[in-house]
């Protein structure tokens, strides 16, 4: 079985296409700068890659061309397009209605519309991927995994903000929590790596990335998690600020003259690491190799972000009773072992956790980071968030589901 994941953002298309009998990726690419100048296709096959600068007005164009270049001889891997079973799309906001992964009806088109109020960015660029897939790709079953799903059986107590409840009921205000589908997919492989039964551990997955957020997955399900009603809340970010006091928006408004969109808009994209260092980078391994070499500047940006981290890391253990598994994860987690190893020995020793540096001196692989002796295993285990989009698009199909439970 052939499935082609999309993940479809305001202006690009990411894809990739799996051969779900042996998982693997047959070609990868991005679409970037759609209906913006210097639109370009970056796909990759056989480990080339292969950059086609041309003009991509909107998504529908964008994906046939996609589906132009995977059947094509030069750049090509399939012969026809029915060769496609499945097309699985990664969405970002399920809102309460999603809790599971499901088939993509007329029915669930439309809710994944209704819910764009809770997402304005990004499900309205969802579903533009949705609709082309469906018209260039008639006939072949489309499968919807949301970000938000794997969080929908949190607890009322971790997603309730304390405010007037009659916000929850009016505007659905909660904790809704991103990135579900990567805590899912290394928290799973955690404790396979582990050898132990999903059901039977306390995981705190830390996927830190561009986004970054925490979850605390108790025996399979995610009790608590980081990100709230929107992806701003939480971990400081490379251009996100996470928690901050609400009451500093009127502050900023009042002082700067600013609308409360205008403070929203710098607290996301203005702030975080990029506003800790003057707005001198939102790329961590910019602020980490000039904190190494002593700029005090970097140094404390990396310093927050870090001890931010710890905290979550702290609640979550609190939150679940215990710990038994820390799994780093995303761009900075896969790629930065002195993160991880300032984390660990400065913050995590009380749980029982050493750090085995050399295990640690790795980056994009699956590895137990902490010392055997260690109470609490720490890991590293790299995301691939396409991969689990795959097989839930392939299990719904193949068993002939409406819907996929988590
Ligand atoms: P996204 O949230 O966009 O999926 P990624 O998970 O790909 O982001 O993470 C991207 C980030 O990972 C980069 O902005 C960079 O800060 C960080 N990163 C990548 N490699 C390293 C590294 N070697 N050291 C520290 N940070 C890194």
């Amino acid at each position: 079985m052939k499935v082609l994941v999309i993940n479809s953002g305001s202006s690009s298309i990411k894809y990739q296409l799996l051969d779900m009998n042996t998982e693997e990726v047959l070609s990868k690419g991005l679409v970037e700068r759609i209906g913006i100048n210097g639109s370009r296709i970056v796909h990759r096959i056989n480990g080339e890659k292969h950059i086609l600068e041309e003009e991509i007005p909107d998504h529908e164009v964008g994906l046939k061309r996609v589906l132009e270049l995977l059947t094509s001889e030069k750049y090509g891997v399939l012969k026809d397009l029915k060769e496609i079973d499945a097309v699985g799309h990664r969405v970002v906001h399920g809102g309460e209605r999603f809790a599971s992964s499901v088939k993509i009806t007329d029915e669930v088109l439309k809710t994944i519309e209704a819910l764009s109020f809770l997402a304005p960015l990004h499900n309205p660029a969802n579903i533009m991927g949705i609709k082309s897939a469906m018209k260039l790709l008639p006939g072949v079953p489309q499968v919807g995994v949301f970000d938000t799903a794997f969080h929908q059986k949190m607890p009322a107590k971790a997603y309730l903000y304390a405010i007037p409840y009659e916000y929850y009921e009016k505007y659905k205000i909660r904790r809704y929590g991103f990135h579900g589908t990567s805590h899912r997919y290394v928290s799973k492989r955690a404790a396979e790596i582990l050898g132990k039964p999903y059901n039977e551990l306390k995981i705190i997955t830390v996927h830190v990335g561009n986004g970054a957020s925490v979850a605390a997955v108790n025996k399979g399900v995610s009790v608590d998690t980081s990100m709230g009603f929107t992806p701003l809340e939480g971990l400081v970010m490379g251009t996100r600020s996470g928690d901050i006091d609400p009451a500093i928006v009127e502050f900023l408004e009042k002082e700067e003259g600013l609308s409360a969109k205008e403070v929203v808009n710098i607290l996301n994209k203005k702030s975080g690491v990029l506003g800790l260092t003057k707005g001198f980078s939102s790329d961590m391994r910019d602020i980490e190799d000039n904190a190494i070499e002593g700029d005090p500047v970097c140094r404390l940006a990396f310093d927050v972000y870090e001890y931010r981290i710890a905290k979550y890391i702290g609640a979550y253990a609190a939150a679940m009773n215990g710990v038994d598994a820390i799994v780093f994860t995303a761009g900075v987690g896969e790629n930065s072992p002195i993160m991880r190893e300032e984390i660990i020995e400065n913050y995590l020793g009380y749980l029982g956790i050493t750090i085995d540096k050399e295990a640690n001196n790795i980056r994009g692989e699956e590895k137990i980071i902490s010392t055997p002796d260690s109470k609490v295993v720490a890991m590293v285990v790299p995301t691939n968030e396409e991969l689990m989009i795959a097989r839930d698009t392939k299990e719904i199909i193949e068993k002939g589901l409406d819907e996929l439970k988590l």
